[in-house]
């Protein structure tokens, strides 16, 4: 891979969407493993490294360095194949604008700095290869995964502990005056020590302009998890990230892998939970219900309800309640 075998071997793909990609890479020189991600260079990667590099907390996946290859050249049938992926990055489809001259009022548009020219059908890309640590743990969704086949077992403290390191990140993200936009089990990954790290910060945005105002938005992110007012293209706030933690916190206690996945789904989304869950899980469906509230002011804060976490369940110092009874 150009750009990237001068210094890494690389050991396995960990995942692909649009035009990034991240792999797992061990250093030819320090002969250690990272995680190194490549992506088109674009004001939506420059926001992404901004912000890894910026951001420093033992809950966020770690940056170690990022460097521009631009020997890259895709031709536009290439191109159209990648567009045509379903859940491909939009990156594409502002490259078609961008060539045809049109702009939108999106805020995350690239086209001002992506740099292109026509040659003969291929377009030239810079990419930016990203270099953060590895996390060996996998993902949350494979967490979740692993429980759901009864592989392994899960306990309320486990899943407090978790969900409580994965609010600290988010309310460190916050205090750093940014939103993430894109919280899902898929970005929570686990390091060495099976700490939270979130990762993927491909959709970052600021919280406010340089004048303080709110930001006018539009709807990018996994349409799944995301807040209705993401989803409705209205304004938002940092809240729209709390939408999403109440739908991961639910998914972390509660399996729902099985039956219509997409009418569970909207029911949590509308605040209906399965039934029994509310008896079980009293305090937390209290919790979840308010992080799902439709008006983003309803919803707690990140420090909110880190703090309540620390007061209702006084994390690892109760005796384990296994969740498994209900099967
Ligand atoms: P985009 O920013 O365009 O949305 P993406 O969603 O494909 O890209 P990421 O979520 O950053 O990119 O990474 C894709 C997948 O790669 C993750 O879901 C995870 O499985 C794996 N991965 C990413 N970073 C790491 C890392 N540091 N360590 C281990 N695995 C990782
Ligand atoms: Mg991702
Ligand atoms: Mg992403």
């Amino acid at each position: 891979i150009s750009g990237l075998s001068h210094s890494f071997d690389v050991i396995a793909k960990l995942g692909q969407g649009g035009f990034g990609c991240v792999y797992k890479v061990k250093h030819k020189y320090d002969g250690k493993i990272y995680a190194v991600k490549r992506v088109i260079l674009t004001r939506k990667a420059d926001s992404e490294v901004k912000a890894l590099a910026h951001l420093d907390h033992a809950n966020i996946v770690h940056y170690i360095t990022c460097w521009p290859a631009s020997d890259n050249w895709m031709s536009n049938q290439e191109r159209n194949q990648v567009s045509n992926t379903p859940g491909s990055s939009s990156d594409v489809v502002t490259f078609e604008r961008a060539s045809s001259g049109e702009r939108d009022d999106d805020d995350d548009d690239d086209t001002s700095e992506m740099e292109s020219l026509g040659m003969k059908g291929y377009v030239h890309r810079t990419y930016l290869f990203i270099q953060m640590e590895f996390c060996e743990g996998g993902t949350l969704t494979g967490w979740i995964q692993a429980r759901n086949d009864m592989e392994k077992h899960r306990t309320t403290v486990e899943i407090h502990k978790i969900f409580y390191e994965i609010i600290t990140g988010v309310e460190y993200i916050h205090a750093n005056k940014l939103i993430h936009r894109d919280l899902k089990p898929d970005n929570i990954l686990f390091g060495a020590d099976g700490k939270v790290k979130i990762g993927d910060f491909g959709l970052v945005a600021a919280q406010t302009d340089q004048n303080g105002d709110p930001i006018e938005r539009s709807n990018k992110g996994t349409t799944t998890y995301m807040s209705p007012e993401q989803k409705n293209k209205k304004n938002y706030d940092e809240k729209t990230d709390i939408f999403p933690l109440g739908l991961v916190w639910f998914e972390m206690i509660w399996d729902i892998s099985t039956g219509s996945e997409r009418e569970k789904v909207s029911n949590l989304r509308n605040q209906r939970f399965p039934e029994g869950f509310s008896d079980w899980y009293r305090t937390e469906c209290t919790f979840i219900k308010k992080m799902l509230s439709y008006s983003p002011e309803h919803r707690p804060h990140a420090k909110d309800i880190k703090e309540n976490l620390l007061k209702f369940f006084s994390l690892g110092q109760r005796a384990p309640r296994s969740i498994s009874d209900k099967y």
